[in-house]
């Protein structure tokens, strides 16, 4: 733990440095480092707090929550579930859901209940950085796997050559951070078909943890595949940080789909989690997400900021991976090693995050969540950039 507290991760080192500046005065910075959305939350959120506060008593309001959260909120996220994944032969209850602090929560939760001390848990390169800390928080390896160059898609041979008897889970995210890759159907039928075989050759339980904070945030018609359609042993963990911009309220929630494996031995140990390590979403925002269940998230806002800042970096000449979902840009650096060009990009006020941190060489991610302003006033220190390199030197 000394060790995750004391060594930063480099978004947090970026992000420290521009609010250093800042308090120097310096203006010409453009942090996007990271993925704390600028778009606001929506007005329903408000609206459900003073509905809260005017029409409950203190104690509903503020008091202890069960464990797996309040069954009303569970049934609403259920129903929404069901709406838009549900069929005649598979539906969601509150029974299936526990209440998180976001999809970190859920995360936590769900690794520290199904792994034992030594085993392995795969996860896709690039990866989210914070996987290592959930992952070896309970002395588990994290095992990363190149997913395939160009399309960013998971690599099911390469995966499957990195199971081993000790194996116990695959984590992906769809849409991706930080790539904006949404997996196909078809790459997900030829994982979800490796996984069976595997766990039959194994005779163990190998879980496919669907990390989701994105679900929804994808663009021009792409549809992002509902997991557990896939695979019987998939964990789904959500978050509302995202989709309705509530990333410090810490809500998010586990779905163990009826389909998975010893299904209510898996939820007891779940909220034996929620017990040892508090990962409980707060008793005011579960009311909120009760009322808020079913608003959309903001694609409009996320494709318009997608488009100022991917065509003005395509333009100038970076090779950049258009994103099909989720609000990252994966931007190949100028020069072969990702931390010196974050170095160089950061004299132009520039903050884009080296992809070492996620497992990866040679690129940098920049996070478009912020204001447009900030992304179209930026285009002049990214074209200083490339003039300073003259173009790519690799
Ligand atoms: N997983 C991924 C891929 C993320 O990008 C994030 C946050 O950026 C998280 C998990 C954690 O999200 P939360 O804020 O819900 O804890």
């Amino acid at each position: 733990m000394y060790e995750f507290g004391a060594g930063k991760s480099a978004i947090r080192v970026l992000f420290e440095k521009s609010m250093a500046l800042q308090q120097q005065g310096v203006t010409d910075i453009w942090d996007f480092s990271i993925g704390d959305p600028y778009v606001p939350a929506p007005d329903e959120v408000q609206e459900a707090i003073e509905d809260t506060m005017a029409t409950m008593t203190s104690h509903e309001i503020h008091g202890y929550t069960a464990n797996n959260g309040l069954p009303s909120v569970r049934r609403a996220i259920a129903r929404n579930l069901n709406k838009r994944f549900g069929h005649e032969s598979r539906r969601y209850d509150e029974d299936d859901l526990i209440l998180t602090a976001g999809a970190a929560g859920a995360l936590s939760a769900t690794i520290a209940t199904i792994t034992n001390a030594g085993e392995d848990v795969i996860v896709l390169a690039p990866y989210f950085p914070e996987y290592r800390m959930y992952i070896q928080a309970w002395h588990c390896h994290c095992v990363a796997v190149d997913t395939q160059p160009v399309t960013f898609q998971p690599d099911v041979e390469a995966i499957e050559r990195a199971i081993c008897p000790t194996t116990r889970a695959v984590i992906i995210d769809t849409p991706n951070n930080p790539t904006g890759a949404v997996y196909t159907p078809e790459v997900l039928e030829e994982l979800a078909d490796m996984l069976r075989q595997k766990e039959k050759e194994l005779d163990r339980t190998i879980y496919l943890i669907s990390d989701e904070p994105y679900r929804e945030i994808v663009y021009d018609g792409h549809e992002n595949p509902w997991v557990p359609d896939f695979y019987e042993d998939t964990i789904v963990c959500y978050s509302y940080s995202k989709s309705l911009s509530l990333p410090g309220e810490r809500a998010g929630y586990i779905l163990v789909p009826p389909s998975v494996t010893n299904h209510d031995r898996l939820y007891d140990g779940l909220l034996g989690a929620q017990r040892a390590i508090n990962t409980i979403m707060g008793s005011l925002v579960q009311r909120v997400i009760e009322r808020c269940a079913d608003i959309p998230a903001p694609i409009e806002e996320y494709r318009r900021k997608r488009h100022i800042i991917y065509h003005g970096l395509t333009d100038i000449g970076y090779d950049v991976v258009r994103p099909d979902g989720a609000f990252y840009l994966w931007i190949r650096a100028l020069e072969q090693d990702e931390q010196a060009f974050s170095d160089r990009a950061f004299e132009h006020g520039l903050l884009l995050v080296p992809s070492d941190d996620f497992g990866s060489d040679s690129y940098v991610r920049l996070s478009y969540c912020c204001e447009d302003e900030t992304l179209s006033s930026s285009l002049p220190a990214f074209q200083a950039l490339w003039d300073d390199y003259g173009g790519y030197r690799w």
